[in-house]
């Protein structure tokens, strides 16, 4: 990573995050009202490295993160050594089980495996110090919120595709991409 003088025209954190404006919105899991067969196939159909996890898709307030692996170990350790945890059991991250009807299968509670502090920026700071954030934390990702409300992700790829691009383009053009 490079020194901060190239970074001085003002790219902000909106315009490296994904998704991009024409993108399909970001992959997130919500708290507790998915189930394992939900979770398991957005795994399947996705091959991001972590999700945000939410309170409710309308909320877009976030928990916390979620790594993929962590994710997958853990449901297929469910499935195999607890009791009652079927394709329709529902997944919580919550300190206590949502309330459901007593005839619902078991519930798999995840809290365990959800990072409940995952760093994040407002989309409107600026790429020079979200660059910065990311050398000096190490960072593997961060979140991109706007009042409060979850908007997107940058991970280190991102960064380092960033800081390619203003390596080699006239910086102008870098907002347009
Ligand atoms: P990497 O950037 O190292 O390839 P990922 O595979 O996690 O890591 O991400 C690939 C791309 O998808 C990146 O541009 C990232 O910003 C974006 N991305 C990561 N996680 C999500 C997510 N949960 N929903 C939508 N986009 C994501």
């Amino acid at each position: 990573l490079e020194a901060k003088e190239e970074f001085s025209h003002k790219t902000l954190a909106m315009d490296v995050m994904r998704p991009r404006r024409s993108d399909p919105a970001l992959t997130v899991l919500t708290q507790d009202s998915m189930m394992v067969e939900d979770v398991e196939a957005i795994v399947n159909e996705t091959t991001y490295s972590g999700y945000p996890v939410v309170v409710s898709r309308e909320s877009q307030r976030l928990v916390g993160f979620v790594l993929r692996r962590d994710l997958i170990i853990s449901i297929e350790n469910a499935r195999k050594k607890q009791d009652g945890i079927v394709s329709s059991s529902v997944i919580y991250f919550t300190d206590h089980s949502p309330p459901l009807p007593p005839s619902s299968p078991s519930m798999l509670k995840l809290r365990s495996i959800l990072d409940l502090s995952p760093f994040t920026v407002t989309d409107q700071t600026p790429m020079e110090i979200v660059v910065d954030i990311f050398r000096k934390l190490g960072l593997r990702q961060c979140l991109v919120t706007h009042n409060g409300k979850l908007l997107g992700i940058i991970t280190k790829k991102d960064v380092l595709k960033h800081i390619a691009q203003m390596a080699n383009q006239d910086p102008d053009s870098i907002l347009f991409n």
